[in-house]
């Protein structure tokens, strides 16, 4: 099957270079949606106190890698004889280009959500660029304004939608991966990244974070966590319980919540080991250090 791959790496550079063009930054991605080159220094003895972006001049520092010069990109590519895809960097100028990943997981109706996060906080999801997953999902396309730093995020503003922002990158369209092919949603192709609306963009920008007593209680708003969990069906149990322990832990309620939290899922069905295995990962996940 090699000519397969190398007509794979060809079509994937092809749309690479378009996408350069059109200014967006791009790094070779494997058939797994991971950079394609390894990192140059995987194997140094001890990891230095400041990790390397493409400092060294090598490749293979993932998104840091990016670029719109053709030439460099037909560089990365050949280092990459088996890359099949492309990843367009996020937050770099200049269309800082921000990523509303809907995910299609079982139970979870991510476009749902973002209406009704829409209706909530009177935003229009404008026309804009669309990109089709190979597993039915949706990546929208907008733009930031150049100092805004949007951060990464899984399931914060909602179940099921994920933002890719500074340090984040999205598969391109025409990206083969082992899933399938990434490709524009009919009539967005030849549109331009629209920009984010401002009281979208005040979601995804992090909250400051406020002095806070020694030893926070619960409240309303642990109360809130707690009913959205008990109100999940059965598909959306896990989901559901985890993005509610994601935000228990980010208003340093997640102590606090582990019983409430874990008593609520087991009412829902989860069994009680399950739960504090989501519960931990979503305290993992918020970088908890407690
Ligand atoms: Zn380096």
């Amino acid at each position: 099957m090699a000519t397969t791959d190398r007509q794979a790496t060809t079509l994937a550079l092809a749309h690479a270079l378009s996408a350069a063009e059109r200014g967006l930054a791009v790094i070779p991605l494997s058939r797994t949606k991971l950079p394609a080159l390894r990192s140059p220094h995987r194997d140094d003895p001890a990891p230095t106190q400041t990790p390397c972006h493409g400092e060294c001049g090598g490749m293979g520092h993932g998104v840091y890698d990016a670029t719109t010069d053709p030439s460099r990109i037909r560089e990365l590519f050949a280092a990459a004889p088996w890359a099949t895809g492309y990843g367009i960097a996020c937050g770099l100028p200049p269309h800082h280009l921000i990523g509303i990943d809907l995910d299609t997981k079982s139970g979870t109706d991510s476009s749902a959500a973002l209406r009704e996060l829409a209706l909530r906080h009177l935003f229009t999801i404008p026309e804009t660029v669309v990109v089709l997953t190979p597993s039915g999902g949706r990546h929208l396309w907008l733009t930031g304004p150049p100092d805004a730093v949007v951060p990464n995020s899984a399931s914060r503003l909602a179940p099921g939608i994920d933002i890719r922002g500074a340090g984040g990158y999205l598969v391109g369209p025409g990206s083969r991966t082992d899933h399938g092919v990434y490709g524009t949603a009919p009539g967005t192709a030849h549109l331009t990244p629209a920009l984010c609306p401002p009281s979208l963009l005040r979601l995804l920008l992090p909250t400051p974070r406020t002095h806070r007593s020694a030893s926070p209680t619960p409240g309303e708003h642990g109360q809130g966590l707690v009913q959205f969990v008990l109100a999940a069906h059965e598909g959306q149990r896990n989901t559901r319980l985890f993005w509610a322990a994601c935000r228990a832990y980010e208003n340093d309620l997640g102590p606090a919540l582990l019983a409430p939290l874990i008593e609520a899922a087991v009412q829902t069905g989860l069994t009680e080991r399950e739960a504090r295995a989501t519960i931990a990962s979503a305290a993992r996940m918020s970088g908890w250090r407690g």
